[in-house]
């Protein structure tokens, strides 16, 4: 459930320049695509066109083989989960910013998704627990933390399809790989796209997708590429 297929997509925010230039790729269901490239290289539009935030003017998006756009908006925001490069938390309690992915989930369905995301024992010892109130009205949280509040609401959800845009990429070396753990995890069996810029997250892919100028210059799985050319030669 949930493959994704990208074919022959062109698109531009404004007529005058075009940011995809014929894509074609899919993630078939269960696994894992990484799209890396230069910031601009239209990786974010990428995971902007499967969200239908836009309608691509040429070529097709389908998930297990329907068209987006026939898809209803409702239906689509259930099968995808997004974890983005700065979890913007609602100023509310804990409880609300993880049951956001899952209104119905018992506090301990909670604490499992928040055991999984690495931050129970956080949870365990705040005065409140989960009633703690989070952001302007009360803890200010770390961008890790966030982070892992983020992957707690991606677990209760439990979205067919899961998109990654720069997960971790705000995050300093130590945290990225704890969070990149806990993705790992959340990943795991579920078809992901994961944009990326840095190689270190995207070295489990199924396939690696290099991106330039909205185009792909290269694919490959990350043994692949590195045989082919030491590094990635398009890259940067
Ligand atoms: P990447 O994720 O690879 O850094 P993006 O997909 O975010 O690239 O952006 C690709 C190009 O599209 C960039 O040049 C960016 O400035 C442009 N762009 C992104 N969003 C918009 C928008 N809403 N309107 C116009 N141009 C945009
Ligand atoms: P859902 O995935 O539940 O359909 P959305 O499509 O509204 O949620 O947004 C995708 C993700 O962005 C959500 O999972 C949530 O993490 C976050 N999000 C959306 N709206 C807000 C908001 N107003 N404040 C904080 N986070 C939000």
């Amino acid at each position: 459930q949930g493959s994704i297929a990208f074919k022959d997509v062109h698109f531009a925010y404004d007529p005058e320049r075009q940011i995809l230039k014929g894509v074609s790729f899919e993630v078939p269901a269960g696994k894992t695509v990484a799209i890396v490239g230069p910031s601009g290289a239209g990786k974010s539009t990428i995971s902007r066109l499967l969200y239908r935030f836009y309608d691509v003017q040429q070529g097709s998006v389908t998930i297990d083989g329907q068209d987006v756009r026939d898809i209803t908006q409702k239906s689509l925001r259930a099968a995808i989960g997004m974890v983005p490069q700065d979890t913007v938390l609602f100023n509310d309690s804990i409880a609300y910013n993880i049951r956001y992915g899952r209104l119905g989930a018992t506090d301990d369905e909670m604490m499992a998704a928040a055991d999984i995301a690495q931050i129970g024992h956080f949870i365990r010892n705040l005065p409140d627990g989960f009633g703690t109130m989070v952001g302007e009205r009360g803890l200010k949280l770390s961008g890790g933390e966030k982070q892992r509040v983020a992957i707690a609401r991606t677990i209760l959800k439990a979205p067919p399809i899961l998109i990654l845009d720069e997960a971790t990429s705000a995050l300093d070396t130590t945290t990225e790989q704890e969070i990149q753990a806990a993705l790992d995890v959340v990943s795991k069996n579920r078809t992901t796209l994961v944009i990326a810029h840095r190689l270190s997250t995207v070295i489990n892919a199924d396939e690696i997708i290099v991106l330039r100028h909205g185009e792909i210059a290269e694919r490959g799985t990350h043994a692949g590429l590195l045989a082919q050319n030491g590094l990635y030669a398009s890259m940067w």
